[in-house]
């Protein structure tokens, strides 16, 4: 018997195509709906995923699957900003440069011009060896010290490589990097993952324990003859009896959490600026999302589900979601506040429209790649091996993964299993 533990993207995936090849599993998650960080939340008739989750990537294997599973899933183009010295920037900044002030963008080329070109070390040195000492104090430096709440100096260099387009000195370029366009349910990303789960085996209950032989979940116990592990890595050596060595490794690993604060407006976004006539160089309106790396604004992201489908929120309405990065402690409810007041004067809405706020705290956001990472890893998965317990996922397998990835590990575990 397979046992796969989490019913999140990862889980759901191995499942289904465990399925397909009529393999003897089961899947245990401990929440009432399958579906991990996939999901999506009803409140207030608005609609709201774990932050913004869209289904980018150029497998045509997983493009062909979103499609049979949600036959109407919608394909939409990107428009995304930076907000950066009192204006929005068509992302991604290093393809916008004169969208900057004079000033910021003749230090940014000459940074880059006569950037020192050496094997970065770290992630600092990496951004500074691609980018230069412009882009990197204006954007990259304080957005990624925001976003990752670690020092980059302790960061492995080139693990963002495939996620940060190119720089482009010549003008607007808007069609780079690796989300161009993305696929997206109308009524959330949790239709998907629903979709996914369906007639799957799924038993609810949390995991408390786990053996050489068996799972110990709320609900009983059930022997594997091979286990998968979908949650969050540390989760699991919790759930273990560990030889000496493990807690250190277990102490090593690092990660980020994000409150992710969602929030209905009566009308649309930006609405009072457009009908006055946008005064701005860019109307940022239809904005999916906009990155701000400035220290003075806690939050490092914010997007609305409504601009991407106007089934996410009721007739009328507009909504948005709002990301906060944090290392240990929750921040202050005070920070809701403060992002409140801070999108309302920069012409997101009126501060009278507001009339939903959900705060939802995602306590395993980000794997950070620490030094120790890698060797660490294989310390785990080489204990892990002699009991048959694999990883897998983003937290289960402590990557910087993304969905379709996800999909394509759980088909070729399950082809694996089952060869
Ligand atoms: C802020 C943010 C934004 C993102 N945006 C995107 C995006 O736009 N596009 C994209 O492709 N990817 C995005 N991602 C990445 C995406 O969320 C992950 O790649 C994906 O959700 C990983 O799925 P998973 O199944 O590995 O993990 P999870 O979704 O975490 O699933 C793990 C499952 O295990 C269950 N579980 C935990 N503990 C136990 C226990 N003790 N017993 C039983 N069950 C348990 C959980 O309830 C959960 O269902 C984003 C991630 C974050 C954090």
């Amino acid at each position: 018997m397979i046992v796969i533990v989490g019913a999140g993207i990862t889980g759901l995936s191995i499942a289904y195509h465990l399925k397909k090849m009529d393999a003897d599993f089961i899947i245990i998650e401990k929440e009432k709906e399958p579906g991990g960080l996939c999901r999506s939340i009803q409140s207030n008739n608005y609609i709201f995923d774990y932050t913004g989750h869209f289904l980018h990537g150029d497998s045509p294997y997983v493009a062909r699957m979103a499609i049979e599973l949600v036959p109407d899933i919608m394909r939409i183009e990107r428009q995304s900003y930076i907000y950066l010295d009192k204006r929005f920037i068509p992302y991604p900044f290093q393809a916008h440069l004169h969208y900057l002030p004079i000033y910021n963008r003749i230090k940014s080329i000459i940074g880059y011009l006569y950037r020192k070109k050496r094997k970065p070390k770290n992630l600092e040195e990496w951004i500074l060896t691609n980018f230069g000492i412009g882009m990197a104090e204006k954007f990259f430096f304080p957005y990624n010290r925001k976003l990752w709440q670690y020092p980059l100096n302790a960061i492995v260099p080139d693990f963002l490589s495939p996620f940060v387009p190119t720089v482009n000195l010549a003008g607007s370029q808007k069609d780079l990097g690796y989300n161009v366009e993305f696929l997206y349910p109308a009524k959330g990303i949790g239709e998907f993952t629903a979709a996914l789960a369906l007639n799957l085996p799924i038993f609810h209950g949390e995991v408390k324990r786990v053996d050489e032989e068996e799972v110990h979940f709320e609900k009983g116990k059930v022997k594997f003859d091979y286990l998968i592990n979908t949650v969050p890595l540390p989760e699991l050596l919790k759930m273990l009896e560990l030889p000496e060595e493990i807690p250190s490794v277990f102490e090593s690993l690092k990660w980020n959490s994000v409150l992710a604060v969602n929030i209905g407006v009566k009308g649309e976004l930006f609405g009072f600026q457009n009908k006055r006539g946008y005064k701005r160089k860019v109307n940022p309106s239809g904005f999916h999302w906009i990155y701000f790396p400035e220290g003075n604004f806690p939050f490092y992201r914010v997007g609305s589900f409504s601009n991407v489908s106007s089934d996410m929120a009721p007739e009328g309405h507009s909504s948005l979601w709002v990301e906060i990065s944090y290392s240990g402690e929750k921040p202050d409810k005070k920070v809701i506040e403060r992002t409140i007041d801070q999108l309302s004067s920069l012409g997101f809405f009126e501060k009278g429209s507001v009339d939903h706020i959900l705060p939802v705290y995602i306590p395993y956001a980000y794997p950070v790649y620490t030094m120790r990472r890698e060797n660490d890893l294989k310390v785990i998965k080489d204990y892990l091996s002699h009991y048959n317990i694999r990883l897998a996922g983003r937290f289960g397998g402590w990557k910087y993964t993304y969905m379709e990835e996800s999909i394509l590990e759980g088909k070729r575990i399950a082809e694996e299993l089952c060869q």
